[in-house]
């Protein structure tokens, strides 16, 4: 799988922290979700994660993920990192803080 670079993962944190990210469901192959643009105050964008035969794909409707798909951007990254989270629940149980922060609405 590929890694987020801590760049990525700061970013990440950054659109998770003001609750930029809503998942919208999923399950262990993958997951939807809408991110919010850091810059664009209102503007969102739709982000899809998935697994395929070759692994790990995304799809985001922001520049940058329309421009330079083999690259993380920073919405793919954030719901990403709800979605591990969530994958996990079973054997590592979110906290309510976390909850909170990746304002989960499923
Ligand atoms: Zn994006």
């Amino acid at each position: 799988m590929r890694k987020l670079t801590d760049g990525q993962r700061a970013n990440a944190y950054e659109l998770l922290s003001p609750r930029l990210v809503r998942y919208h469901g999923g399950d262990a192959k993958g997951c939807r979700g809408q991110v919010g643009s850091r810059t664009k105050e209102g503007v969102t964008y739709d982000v899809e994660i998935g697994t395929d035969s070759k692994g790990l794909y995304w799809r985001c409707s922001c520049p940058r993920g329309a421009f330079q798909p083999s690259e993380w951007c920073s919405h793919a990254a954030a719901l990403f990192l709800v979605w591990s989270a969530i994958k996990h629940k079973q054997s590592n149980p979110l906290t309510s803080e976390d909850k909170a922060a990746y304002n989960e609405t499923t």
